[in-house]
């Protein structure tokens, strides 16, 4: 028997008056997963404890069988593992993105945040923009107080490494829940003396990035200057569970994003490189399936295919593309996967977001997600629609680290 997850990142939804009182998921037009469901076991599980933030660090560690109770130390730890950086233990780890603040306002407490991502920033961009920042006596003065260390990524996505700090209790708030709003509030709320050097240095680099020429060729492209920093998602290192000794299974993972590849390489699972897979709309499905088909065909027996957009549209607050990611994730990964699945014999497929991302606050929420466990080998159908409403009168798993285990039972 050989296993595949698709998770289809932020994918649930609420229902939404423009879409006739039905959610994305629903109201997508998905004939794989439609056909698939028929056969298959739909029901509700709860990744992200009550106790915990929503997102996408604690939702995946339930979907990969660890409690996040148990082990969720922050994000970024998560993401550090995901880069390669194993934190030594006098360390602590930061996100640090890369976002697009407003121009206009010469306060810069006055200033918008407009994205988290600075725009969508990628590749050698990014790259070039915090090697801007590295170059810069001021900002570097400034991180040598938190003997900060960077991990640079291709992306909005960067690493800070901090050593002998406390880790701030209440530092900033994730910069994808404040879009739209003013950052004055959010910057000035924590009062601990780490969160307060962030705030000079992520001031700071707005004066270095807005007048760099990375910039000015974002603003001819009609696309926002990637102009400040913003840190946030702190924790210490921490250990994961096995997953082969766990499961006694092999399991391999295909994604673009760092945090599902740290905790792919903290429970000992190999992550499968993709070239064009970004995280975004655009990513490289075909590619992503190929890649889990060769590894299942190579001796894995759990392949992860991690699909982004649906989370990013959602965070853009744009309906159409989040219905098209959708769309996407069935046409393009859930049928072709399937079918692959089917030609190499027996097999089980479960398809699931991580948490919604609602289109209405543009941000993360806790409340159980949809599943879809299908069985090549027999019909598991409980009569029920792979959607938010239907999936609520199947089973439910309160506590989301358990789905895995019943998914891998013989
Ligand atoms: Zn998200």
């Amino acid at each position: 028997m050989k296993y595949a997850v698709v998770i289809s990142d932020g994918m649930a939804d609420a229902p939404i008056e423009a879409l006739n009182g039905k959610t994305p998921m629903e109201f997508a037009n998905t004939p794989c997963m439609d056909s698939l469901s028929l056969k298959s076991e739909i029901g509700t599980v709860k990744n992200v404890p009550d106790t915990l933030p929503p997102g996408s660090d604690t939702a995946i560690l339930s979907i990969f069988g660890c409690d996040p109770v148990k082990y969720y130390s922050g994000r970024s730890p998560l993401e550090a593992a995901g880069s390669g950086v194993i934190l030594k233990e006098n360390e602590v780890s930061f996100r640090v993105n890369m976002v697009a603040l407003s121009e206009e306002e010469s306060d810069f407490n006055e200033k918008i945040i407009y994205s988290h991502s600075g725009d969508n920033i990628e590749g050698e961009d990014s790259i070039a923009l915090m090697k801007s920042l590295l170059e810069d006596e001021a900002f570097l003065n400034m991180t040598r107080e938190l003997n900060m260390r960077f991990s640079l990524n291709p992306s909005f996505r960067h690493i800070g490494i901090a050593a002998d700090i406390e880790v701030p209790e209440n530092g900033f708030v994730p910069p994808h829940d404040i879009l739209g709003s003013r950052i004055g509030t959010y910057v000035n709320a924590p009062d601990d003396k780490v969160s307060k050097i962030q705030r000079r240095i992520m001031e700071h680099a707005y004066e270095v990035l807005n007048v760099h020429p990375v910039n000015a060729k974002r603003r001819k492209e009609g696309k926002k200057a990637a102009n400040s920093l913003w840190f946030w998602g702190a924790g210490r290192g921490i250990q994961l569970p096995d997953f082969e000794k766990n499961y006694g299974k092999q399991g391999a993972v295909i994604t673009a994003v760092p945090l599902v590849e740290g905790i792919a390489a903290l429970s000992g699972m190999k992550s499968i490189k993709v070239e064009g897979a970004t995280g975004e709309i655009n990513t490289n499905y075909a590619g992503k399936v190929c890649a889990a088909l060769d590894a299942l065909r190579n001796g894995a027996d759990v392949a992860v295919v991690h699909i982004e957009a649906p989370d990013e549209c959602s965070h853009m607050g744009d309906m159409e593309s989040k219905i098209k990611a959708i769309e996407l994730v069935d046409s393009e990964v859930v049928c072709p996967l399937a079918q692959g699945l089917a030609e190499l014999g027996d097999f089980r497929l479960l398809v699931l977001p991580d948490h919604p991302t609602l289109l209405s606050t543009r941000t993360h929420d806790g409340t159980p997600v949809p599943y879809m466990l299908y069985d090549s080998t027999q019909n598991l159908s409980d009569g029920l629609k792979f959607s938010e409403s239907d999936a609520k009168n199947g089973k439910f798993f309160a506590q989301g680290h358990m789905l895995i285990r019943e998914f891998l039972s013989e």
